[in-house]
């Protein structure tokens, strides 16, 4: 498993760079690691990190903890900084032409600049001592500029460090040749995987109680059993069926064969109730993908726009909260709607 070191800029009483409204570098590049430390760690990296909480280290330190440790690789997260408020966009840096600090670096630039559509400044080249001091590959990324209000505007966006997170990352695997996995692929080509082979699924698919209380106890995390598709799963449900049928059969008291048939008949309206359920769900989800995707599609246009808006209202400082305001709010109703469908899945 790769190890990789991911370096969250200053800390402590170091802010660094900080914005027109107050928002500090130390914090964002610290937001920004952990959510880019967890996207690759589902994608079986092995992350760790320079400081996880908000305290100075120094640039040797640094470079010293990644050496120790023997991580493979070293990306060093900033947020840009320039006297002039109109500087914008990303940029990469490496330490020298032709290594492969230039490759990592390359990668992580290409793909962040195409998942948060800001300007691509490139990869540049700088004797920084991160990058001079690390034995392995390493880069430093500036993910936009925090001196620009619009920019930093973003920073304050919850969905947008996710953007930024992922595109570290993205580009990280890429760099590595390893396929990029989000959160909800396993579900997604579980899914796919049903389809492709419909002979796994039962012609009439059944789920016994004891299942489907399982099923609840789960949180549904686990596939209602009659999506089971692989022989060993199948062979356990049997096996299970077998053993309430040895049950019923072992017991022939009246009394128990008047219960029984109260919980046959319970049973069944559970099983109808369950696949009702999820037959909504599923119902729910398609709806819910759909909508997702069109956000997705949609997002980036939405805050070029307001950035754009910002630009044309520059002199008018009550638009420029109002406009705020209304962005927050968007990011709101982005934030429950990616999280709606975890939501019904876990109700
Ligand atoms: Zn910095």
């Amino acid at each position: 498993m790769p190890r990789l070191i991911l370096d969250p800029g200053h800390g402590g009483y170091d802010p660094g760079a900080i914005g027109p409204t107050g928002l500090q570098e130390k914090n964002i590049s610290l937001d920004i690691a952990k959510r880019c430390g967890k996207i690759l760690s589902y994608n079986n990296i092995d992350v760790a990190y320079t400081r996880e909480t908000d305290i100075y280290m120094g640039l040797s330190e640094r470079t010293n903890l990644a050496n120790k440790d023997g991580a493979d690789y070293f990306i060093s997260i900033h947020i840009n900084s320039a006297e002039s408020a109109e500087a914008n966009g990303t940029e990469s840096f490496a330490l020298s032409i032709g290594g492969e600090g230039q490759k990592l670096a390359e990668c992580v630039q290409k793909s962040l600049v195409e998942n948060i559509t800001l300007a691509d400044r490139g990869v540049k080249f700088a004797n920084f001592a991160v990058l001079r001091k690390t034995d392995m590959p390493a880069m430093l990324v500036e993910v936009c500029f925090i001196s620009n209000p619009l920019e930093e505007v973003l920073l304050r966006s919850s969905l947008f460090l996710d953007k930024v997170a992922e595109g570290i990352a993205k580009g990280f695997l890429n760099f590595i040749g390893q396929e990029f996995r989000s959160k909800n692929s396993n579900v997604e080509s579980n899914k796919q995987n049903n389809d492709n082979n419909p002979k796994n699924i039962p012609e009439s698919p059944t789920v016994n109680l004891r299942q489907g209380i399982q099923w609840t106890k789960d949180d549904g995390k686990n596939e209602l059993p009659f999506f089971m598709e692989d022989e060993e799963n199948k062979k356990t449900a049997e096996r299970e069926e077998e053993k309430s049928e040895d049950f019923k059969i072992s017991q022939d008291t009246e009394k128990v064969e008047e219960n029984k048939e109260e919980k046959i008949i319970i049973e069944d309206k559970i099983i109808k109730d369950l696949r009702y359920f999820q037959e909504k769900l599923q119902s729910l989800e398609t709806e819910f993908d759909a909508i997702r995707d069109n956000l997705d599609k949609y997002r980036d246009n939405i805050y070029l726009s307001f950035k754009e808006l910002l630009e044309a209202v520059e002199d008018r400082d009550d638009l420029k909260v109002e406009l705020r305001d209304t962005k927050n709010e968007l990011d709101f109703y982005m934030y429950i709607l990616n999280n709606i469908k975890d939501t019904v899945k876990k109700v």
